[in-house]
């Protein structure tokens, strides 16, 4: 007899899950609250821009995500490997640029002597980048948990480099600007982001789930959906309850740890204010009490996401750095971003256009020290999500596999 499971959320996780549980002979049911499939990873289509919902890019690195996702069929770009960094104070903002000094050696070096910082943060990097590349992935999350301010501290990065160049980039991943993410989590995003590389598909960040529910062949998917879990094989739907083999929750709920936010603004520009594939960080993001973290032209890399002639920049601000300026309506974050951003570029940005501004109040979840001690723990309740695992599109793959995985365990065990 066809084994039969619901899955109850179709972001990337749930969708995952639904193709791993039809790899082992299931048919599955596919609930969704919403009217789409994707749940974070949504893309929207604007006057010929295409607006990914937060700025979100893929990177190759990950281990799981490269072995799911087939990066060359969603036609992905790559960024290039490294960062322009921008001090907009003063009359003419100063850039500089850090180059991956691995992977583009005579620009690294020149990078390294751009005066940006002590060549001894920039060793550190270096360091810092071997000494992970040479330990195992599984051996990443073992160590001690601190908040990466600590572990970028114990390392001897100078206090004005941490600032000037982990706060805004890894403020901008980790959607926190303190720092106070686990260091393992540090870790491993910086790894990954060493060994591949941050790319965008074609279409937007929304193709990503779609591939996977493209594979789907034993999947029914029920949009608009109002059902409740009762347990770990039923459902109710309101008039009746309905049974299965096995029922994953692939959703947060709305009380859970999900609480960090972050703020997003698309704009419409002539051309692009960037010289080269680069994301641009805030360098004075802490010292001057600035809002904006980084800022990308996804056009740049990817000419789909504008019409010819035109750019697409998308700046990021967390949400908590907004709320600490008093700020939380889209009129007081569009005009201090506006504002900032004519000192990054005093002779363009009254050129631009608002394409939209978005305010995405549980994007990312807020995880303790002991969510990442132990990976392979069991739910009981098979949830999946990556607030059950950590913050990116592996950590929900991931937390998908185990799921799927402890429950065949559970079965083989009889
Ligand atoms: C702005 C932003 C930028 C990001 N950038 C990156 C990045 O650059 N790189 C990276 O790796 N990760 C990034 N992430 C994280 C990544 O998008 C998420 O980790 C991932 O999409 C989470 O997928 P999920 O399946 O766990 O959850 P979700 O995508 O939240 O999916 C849950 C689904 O369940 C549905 N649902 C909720 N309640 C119910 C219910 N009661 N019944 C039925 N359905 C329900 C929801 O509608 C949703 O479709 C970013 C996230 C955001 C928000």
């Amino acid at each position: 007899m066809v084994k039969k499971a619901a899955v109850v959320g179709a972001g990337i996780s749930g969708l995952y899950a639904c193709l791993l549980l039809e790899q082992h002979g299931f048919s599955v049911d596919l609930y969704e609250r919403s009217d789409s499939i994707g749940g974070r990873m949504k893309t929207e289509k604007q006057s010929g821009f295409i607006l990914d919902h937060g700025f979100h890019v893929l990177q190759t690195g990950y281990p799981l995500a490269s072995k799911v996702l087939d990066y060359q069929a969603m036609g992905c770009l790559a960024f290039e490997p490294g960062a322009q960094i921008i001090r907009p104070d003063g009359k003419r903002p100063k850039i500089w640029q850090f180059t991956d000094p691995f992977r583009r050696p005579i620009k690294g070096v020149l990078g390294a002597f751009s005066l940006f910082t002590s060549p001894l943060n920039l060793l550190r990097v270096g360091l810092l980048r071997i000494k992970l590349a040479r330990t195992k992935d599984s051996d990443l999350f073992q160590k001690k948990s601190q908040t990466t301010l600590d572990y970028l501290q114990s390392k001897g990065f100078s206090q004005s480099f941490i600032e000037r160049f982990f706060t805004p980039l890894f403020g901008g991943i980790f959607l926190e600007t303190e720092l106070r993410t686990d260091s393992r989590m540090f870790d491993f995003v910086f790894k990954n982001m060493s060994r591949g590389s941050m790319v965008l598909p074609k279409n937007g960040i929304a193709a990503c789930p779609q591939q996977i529910f493209d594979r789907l062949t034993k999947t029914a998917l029920k949009l608009n959906s109002n059902i409740s879990i009762i347990d770990e094989t039923k459902l109710s739907n309101g008039d009746e309850v309905l049974q299965y083999d096995l029922v994953v929750k692939a959703f947060a709920s709305d009380k859970s740890n999900l609480t960090r936010g972050v703020w997003t603004l698309h704009f419409a520009a002539p051309k692009s204010p960037l010289k080269g594939k680069y994301i641009m960080l805030n360098s004075t993001l802490k010292s001057a009490r600035n809002l904006i973290s980084h800022l990308a032209v996804p056009s740049d890399i990817q000419p789909n996401y504008a019409p010819s002639n035109q750019s697409l920049v998308t700046v990021t601000v967390v949400e908590e750095d907004a709320k600490k300026q008093g700020l939380s309506t889209i009129e007081a974050v569009k005009s201090s971003v506006i504002k900032e951003l004519l000192q990054w570029f005093p002779d363009q940005v009254q050129d631009w256009r608002v394409l939209d501004v978005q305010y995405i109040e549980a994007a990312l979840p807020e995880l303790s020290f002991a969510d990442f001690d132990d990976f392979s723990k069991a739910s009981d309740d098979y949830s999946c999500g990556d607030s059950t695992y950590h913050g990116s599109v592996e950590g929900a793959l991931l937390s998908a596999q185990r799921v799927i995985d402890n429950f065949l365990k559970k079965g083989a065990q009889g």
